[in-house]
């Protein structure tokens, strides 16, 4: 039955603009071959390669042996996945029939050819506003890389990395990478776009973060203290960590398969937490009812799929297979599943307990941690999530790499809003190391509230950046309280 889906999603996808997926995975590695083939050739390929794991691991090879052990655990994940899964229809979720530019991955004309798109580049340069895409992908850059792929699982291309950037020339970043490899196979294009976004860290020298990202996620580290006018404007506060597993593409790189894979493992990794204060359900798009997805969206739980600027960066890929969320019964702790990134884990309530929902994140951060590294059989050491040497957590956005975390609170600002607009307060935040976003979150209008959050990513640990949050919060509520009117 699930095989059969697989199969019906394949022939719609292929209406689409076709993903560069190929399999490269080292030859040995169980797992990842198992990723990439997941990535290629659909479920049926998860079946083949973890039904005669012993034919390809010597069984004097502890590693192999693991992967081997994680590729058969990852079938039985696979299988309890379809029992969940209804019987195949053809419900979009969001999606409109047919090619939908929010949805579908179109790519721009000259891209399409793997030809430079002079004049868009040159007419982006020569704007007001210019994306990071465009600035650093330039002719010469482009010629450099042009015939490149990426080494790792998705074969990335220049002209998939930068589509978004070209299409939607108000994009701030423009560009994605398809696997960890992008970053540095492509270095002359994307070292300079991240030394852009995240001002005053250097490549070259790398961060100097200490201790992993569980340990610098503590809740006793932050000095900080909200105002007691800020407390009374925020609605709401979250805090999540962007995260991607280390044996498959990212998802802009990626396929159906491939996070249909990523849904199965982690749907056994939710099993794991039954019981305890982060226990909850798993929920997959291709599951939920019109009315609970709605609910979910409206209440900031769940990601809202439709946006033409994912959608030209790959992130909507065979929509909606394999995405999901998880949350436990007061949806506090959230896990949202292939979204863009593999997993964002997500800690959230109303009111301004910052301290509070920091402190679930960074047990549930660790919790997800611990878990997939049991249900893959990966051992102490081995690389739950995609880290990069130089940076941290490496995402499809080069806005997210680094520490992945973006902790923000909804905060009623009227009149200030009224009095100076969304931008003035977005240029101030930005002074302020902050960013503002708008009431359901990026590339949203402001409606009542506004979304501000941490701007920096990267070279600083997780619990400064959620200082940098609460002192702009702080500053935000003194504007508005002396605001006339
Ligand atoms: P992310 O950085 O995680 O991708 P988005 O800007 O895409 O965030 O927003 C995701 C969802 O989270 C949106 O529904 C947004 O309104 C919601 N959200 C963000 N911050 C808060 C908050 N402090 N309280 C409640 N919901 C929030
Ligand atoms: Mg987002």
């Amino acid at each position: 039955m699930f095989a059969s889906r697989v199969a019906r999603n394949a022939s719609r996808a292929a209406l689409l603009v076709r993903t560069t997926a190929k399999s490269s995975a080292p030859s040995g590695n169980l797992l990842g071959a198992m990723a990439a083939a997941a990535a290629l050739s659909g479920t049926v390929a998860i079946a083949s390669v973890s039904s005669s794991p012993a034919a390809q691991c010597d069984e004097k090879d502890d590693a192999l042996a693991a992967y081997a052990a994680a590729a058969a655990k990852v079938k039985e994940a696979a299988d309890a996945l379809s029992a969940l899964a209804p019987p195949p229809q053809d419900r979009l979720f969001g999606k409109k029939p047919g090619i939908d530019p929010d949805y579908d991955l179109i790519m721009e004309e000259d891209l399409a050819k793997n030809v430079y798109p002079f004049d868009k580049m040159l007419e982006a340069r020569a704007a007001k506003h210019t994306s990071l895409a465009a600035k650093f992908c330039t002719p010469e850059i482009w010629e450099q890389y042009k015939d490149k792929k990426s080494s790792g699982k998705a074969q990335w291309t220049m002209a998939r990395a930068i589509n978004s950037g070209v299409m939607y020339p108000s994009s701030f970043v423009g560009c994605h990478a398809g696997d960890r490899e992008s970053y540095d196979d492509f270095k002359d294009f994307f070292y300079p776009v991240i030394e852009a976004y995240h001002k005053g860290f250097s490549m070259e020298k790398g961060s100097d973060l200490k201790g992993t990202a569980a340990e610098r996620m503590d809740p006793s580290k932050i000095k900080v203290q909200l105002s007691e006018s800020a407390k009374a404007k925020i609605i709401s506060t979250r805090i999540r960590v962007a995260r991607n597993l280390s044996m498959f593409p990212l998802n802009p790189g990626g396929s159906g398969e491939s996070r249909e894979a990523i849904a199965a493992l982690m749907a056994k990794v939710y099993k794991n937490l039954e019981g305890t204060e982060l226990g909850g359900n798993f929920f997959l798009h291709s599951t939920m009812s019109d009315e609970q997805r709605q609910a979910l969206i409206d209440g900031h739980q769940l990601f809202r799929g439709k946006d033409k600027m994912q959608a030209a960066s790959g992130y909507h890929v065979a929509w909606p297979r394999g995405r999901g969320v998880f949350h436990n019964p007061d949806k506090s702790f959230v896990n949202w599943v292939n979204e863009g990134d593999h997993l964002r884990i997500i800690s959230m309530e109303k009111g301004s307990d910052v301290l509070g929902v920091f402190s679930r994140l960074s047990k549930g951060a660790k919790a997800m941690e611990d878990t997939i590294r049991k249900e893959t059989g990966l051992k102490q050491g081995d690389e739950v999530f995609m880290m990069h040497p130089k940076f941290g957590a490496v995402t499809c956005c080069p806005s997210n790499i680094g520490t992945g975390l973006r902790g923000s609170v909804h905060i009623m600002v009227p009149k200030l809003i009224k009095a100076i607009g969304f931008d003035a307060i977005d240029q101030i935040a930005r002074a302020n190391n902050c960013q503002a976003r708008g009431s359901s979150g990026e590339h949203s209008a402001v409606v009542d509230r506004i979304d501000v959050s941490n701007w920096r990513r990267i070279g600083f640990p997780e619990y400064e950046l959620v200082q940098d949050m609460m002192k702009f919060a702080n500053i935000l509520a003194d504007m508005e309280d002396k605001c006339e009117g």
